[in-house]
């Protein structure tokens, strides 16, 4: 098989060329997701490339031909590459020595097919040179990838007890490409199996694989499917509604939102501020993450469809707009009837396009208009934002320190 590579940006480019003119051509290969990818006809994001040569020579190699090269990974024998401001990770060809369930102890190899045999899936286990021409070393990855079916390349068991994270791995390239295909029954079996075994991933690990399932464009009946073999549960106790899920998806489609993980976590739990925290802390996430999940539990706002435009208004400024938008979303996905559905939705449109008024008085305003300094002061200060807020933020600087008098004595 071969890839058209004027249908190919990526194998086509300057910097590509660069790459393999510095490295010699018949030592460098694409492998993996862009190669998966093309063939798909799936978009293709980063740029995974193995090699023959040692790290140091990929190094001096690049170097010399005044291409940046940053040591991200040497002890697994990978470099990062940046030419002409497009980035490669360029990874020696390597054979697995030694395994403890996630980290592996290689060992470089000039072998092409020992490589393959080391990746996970024979659809990520296929390779395209500076032509386009695709290598297939387990000789099952071309056939696997025109009828979609997500294989380990050997024995699904064995290739998991060496790093539990093909578990995860597993359902999120089902999520992505292999949706409509029943899985693999052995390797189905083997997950369920061994899935006790994720208990030794890191958090983070979890975390970043959980997000790219979840970004897939219909990931509901994988989930379904984790959900129903027990592999969700040790990992998510706290979001286990698929039917949430399935609900946010289609609203998202409706309402012509872009994928949003997030969204489609808070969508599988429940809206419980302690569940929510419990989820935080075992998938150790950032604090942007942590504020949005955690506003979402713990908005006291009243918002609703059947207010007006001005008590609408009043509650996405309580909330803030981006926990207004979560939980409009979110009645959206919960809502059988259409109309109500549709009137969430709208909620989520106002939260989106109105732009957060900003509050017209300032501590110098109360100063010049005669007001002490001291903490009687920001008890004014907050006394007029209510007035402000309660006019519907009508209310000008001039009408609000005029209304001075009435709180003053
Ligand atoms: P994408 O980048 O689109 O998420 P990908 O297949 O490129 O998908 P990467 O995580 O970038 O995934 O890994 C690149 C390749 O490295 C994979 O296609 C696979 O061949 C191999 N690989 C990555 N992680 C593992 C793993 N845990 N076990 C075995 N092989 C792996
Ligand atoms: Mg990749």
């Amino acid at each position: 098989m071969k890839l058209d590579i004027t249908a190919h940006a990526w194998l086509a480019r300057k910097a590509t060329l660069r790459i393999f003119q510095a490295l010699g051509e018949g030592n460098v290969r694409f492998v993996g997701g862009c190669v998966r990818n093309a063939i798909l006809g799936a978009p293709v994001a980063d740029l995974d490339m193995a090699t023959v040569l040692e790290p140091k020579e990929v190094t001096a190699l690049l170097k010399a031909q005044k291409i940046a090269v940053h040591a991200t990974g040497l002890s697994h024998g990978t470099v990062t590459a940046v030419a002409n401001d497009v980035v490669f990770e360029i990874t020696t060809l390597r054979k697995d020595v030694a395994t403890d369930g996630r980290h592996a102890e290689v060992e470089f190899t000039k072998n092409w097919n020992e490589d393959a045999q080391r990746r996970d899936f024979t659809m990520n286990a296929l390779y395209a040179d500076l032509g386009g021409n695709i290598y297939d070393p387990t000789g099952q990855g071309l056939d696997d990838i025109k009828a979609v079916k997500l294989r380990f390349v050997g024995e699904a068991e064995a290739r998991i007890r060496e790093d539990y994270l093909r578990i995860l791995r597993y359902f999120r390239f089902h999520a992505w490409y292999g949706q409509d295909k029943a899985m693999d029954k052995q390797a189905l079996d083997a997950c369920r199996e061994l899935k006790s075994g994720m208990k030794q991933l890191s958090s983070e690990r979890i975390w970043t694989e959980l997000k790219k399932l979840l970004s897939a464009p219909s990931p509901h009946r994988t989930v379904n499917v984790m959900l129903l073999n027990g592999v969700l549960e040790t990992l998510l106790p706290e979001a286990s509604n698929s039917e949430g899920l399935q609900r946010v998806i289609e609203v998202e489609k409706k309402a012509g939102l872009k994928i949003d993980p997030y969204l489609r976590l808070m969508a599988m739990a429940a809206r419980d501020e302690f569940a929510v925290a419990g989820l935080i802390r075992r998938l150790k996430m950032s604090n942007t993450e942590k504020s949005r999940l955690l506003g979402w539990a713990s908005d006291m706002s009243a918002l609703d469809v059947a207010l007006s435009d001005k008590d609408l208004k009043i509650e996405i400024y309580k909330a803030g707009s981006q926990i207004a938008m979560d939980r409009a979303i979110l009645r959206a996905a919960g809502a059988d009837d259409p109309i109500i559905r549709n009137g969430w939705i709208g909620v989520y449109k106002t939260a989106r396009d109105w732009e957060r008024p900003v509050f017209p008085v300032t501590g110098k305003d109360l100063v010049t208009a005669g007001v002490s300094t001291g903490p009687k002061m920001g008890k004014i200060m907050e006394a007029l934002k209510t007035l402000w807020i309660r006019s519907g933020f009508t209310a000008d600087k001039d009408r609000l320190l005029a209304a001075l008098v009435l709180l003053n004595r």
